[in-house]
């Protein structure tokens, strides 16, 4: 069990131990909370960014589609207008014949709203959509304005405009036409359908308010979805696309405030390829989310669920931490007490009450003891007797109280006069005392029964019916040289018996058994 001092060190740090437990659990505890918490919210802010990240992919890939197919629409139709332009300047084409070619080739092409002709003057010459108008004045209208005061013989985009001949949305693709001396001869017109764009645009699924339009270079809107009259031609000039993105590259993605209704969208754009148009298609950012915000609604609903519960079990098992801590505490602080108890119950079994020596049954144990220690190393082992002279009258006179102290004090004188370690003192019974001295022989141990007797004599106990006026002891010595065949009831007898001679000589003198 190890060194009792050890032990008893070991038991006082158990509580410091214990406490150190429970606030290890605490720690423990907060720290696994926190570190959920922290990977949900980890977890939920790459979610929401692999989300954005992955609708703006989808939204660059369409902006790149939709340019493809805007660039191969208008494409169509300038090529047409491009013969057109070669054969009106060099060949002449006959004027009746006009209309029909025109309308055969606009026929071909479904986007194509019409194809038309017009002189240097605005009159219509031909239109792909029937003679019935010819004769109507467009010189108002700004591609021909464009066409008349700029000499570039490449392509030109106007505005979306409303139809003169039919009242549709359309967006004019035009070449000018010039007279063999390059003076302005007129302009050669193709009209396509607005609508070509928005039924795309409209059969793909871009939530409830997404956006995808076509805008020209000067930043006005040439058709957006969803459609919306008003907004054709209004300007983008100060969005996000034309100060930011557009100056930077021709194709990108962003997320963006829309300056058209203040919805923040998650958007892709491009410029289409040889024409002053650019494409840009948006997602609505909060319904980009919504997917996300309700997973991550539920998983921190779960997180939230298994925080509770673990929570609520760390939370009972430090409580009964604390508890165990505390029954610990108290067994520890009954441990002691009996302990105390024991060692008084132990001393109260070994000592004399009144004067605080041994008692006859520790007297009888030592004796035992040191007989047997005695024999086994051929040692000597003395033994005084001790008896108060004349005590009874003592009693007598001073009364019993008086007779205790005197009792105590002789006790007392026998302590001090015997100063090895291994000697013992004991009370015999009544007035009687027995000191043992191991390793003494008869010299040793009546040197010490005479210390004794003067020091009770000198110690001047009053005491009127004695014979010297203070009280006296006579002592009995003995002693054994440790032979196998003495017990300790001889060794006592002898003693008695050399008391019994002092006594019968004379008393207050130290008599050794023969
Ligand atoms: P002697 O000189 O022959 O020894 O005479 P004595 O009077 O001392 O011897 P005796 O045996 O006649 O008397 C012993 C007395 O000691 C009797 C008893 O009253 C007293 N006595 C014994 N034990 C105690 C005690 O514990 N306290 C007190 N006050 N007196 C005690
Ligand atoms: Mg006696
Ligand atoms: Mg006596």
């Amino acid at each position: 069990m190890g060194h009792p001092l050890i032990n008893d060190q070991i038991e006082m740090l158990r509580p410091a131990v214990a406490r150190l437990k429970v606030r290890s659990a605490v720690t423990l505890l907060v720290a696994v909370c926190l570190s959920m918490v922290a990977i949900v919210i980890w977890e939920a802010w790459s979610s929401r960014l692999y989300h954005l990240h992955d609708k703006q992919v989808v939204m660059s890939n369409l902006a790149q589609t939709l340019a493809s197919q805007a660039q191969a629409t208008i494409k169509q139709a300038d090529t047409l207008l491009f013969t057109l332009v070669d054969r009106l300047e060099h060949d002449g084409v006959d004027q009746s014949r006009l209309p029909a070619l025109l309308n055969a080739q606009r026929s071909e092409l479904s986007q194509l709203h019409g194809l038309f002709v017009f002189d240097e003057k605005g009159q219509w010459l031909a239109n792909s959509n029937g003679a019935g108008q010819t004769g109507v004045n467009n010189s108002d209208r700004e591609y021909f304005i464009f066409h008349r005061d700029n000499p570039s013989r490449g392509p030109h985009i106007g505005p979306s405009i409303k139809s003169r001949s039919s009242g549709e949305w359309i967006l004019t693709v035009s070449r000018r036409l010039n007279h063999p001396d390059g003076s302005f001869a007129g302009v050669a017109l193709a009209t396509i359908y607005l609508t070509h764009f928005l039924q795309l645009y409209d059969s793909i699924d871009m939530g409830s308010n997404g956006v995808i339009t076509l805008i020209a270079d000067n930043a006005s809107i040439v058709i957006r979805r969803p459609f919306k009259e008003s907004d054709i031609g209004s300007s983008l000039a100060k969005s996000p696309l034309f100060t930011q993105l557009l100056p930077k590259s021709d194709a990108g993605t962003a997320t963006i405030t829309s300056v058209i209704d203040g919805v923040e969208r998650v958007t892709g754009y491009r410029r289409v390829e040889g024409y002053p148009l650019i494409v840009f298609a948006a997602l609505n950012k909060d319904e980009v989310l919504a997917s996300w915000r309700k997973e991550t609604l539920l998983s921190a609903g779960i997180v939230t669920l298994l925080l509770s519960v673990l929570g609520g079990l760390g939370f009972r098992l430090i409580k009964l931490m604390k508890q165990q801590n505390l029954v610990q505490v108290e067994l520890l602080d009954t441990q002691d007490k009996l302990l105390e108890v024991n060692r008084n119950l132990e001393g109260l079994a070994l000592k004399d009450a009144l004067t605080g020596l041994a008692n006859r049954r520790q007297l009888d144990a030592f004796i035992d003891a040191e007989m047997g220690r005695a024999r086994r190393s051929q040692s000597e082992l003395a033994l005084l007797m001790i008896d108060v002279d004349h005590f009874k009258p003592f009693n007598d006179r001073y009364g019993h109280p008086a007779g205790d102290e005197c009792l105590r004090k002789v006790g007392a004188i026998i302590t001090d006069n015997i100063k090895r370690p291994g000697d013992l003192a004991a009370r015999y019974g009544g007035e009687e005392f027995a000191v043992v001295l191991p390793g003494n022989d008869y010299v040793g141990a009546f040197l010490v029964a005479e210390k004794i007797r003067r020091a009770v004599l000198q110690a001047e106990i009053a005491h009127s019916d004695s014979p010297e006026g203070a009280v006296t002891v006579s002592v009995g010595v003995c002693a054994s040289n440790g032979a196998s065949q003495v017990r300790s009831e001889d060794l006592i007898a002898a003693a008695d018996k050399a008391l019994y001679v002092a006594k019968a000589s004379g008393r207050n003198m130290s008599v050794i058994a023969n």
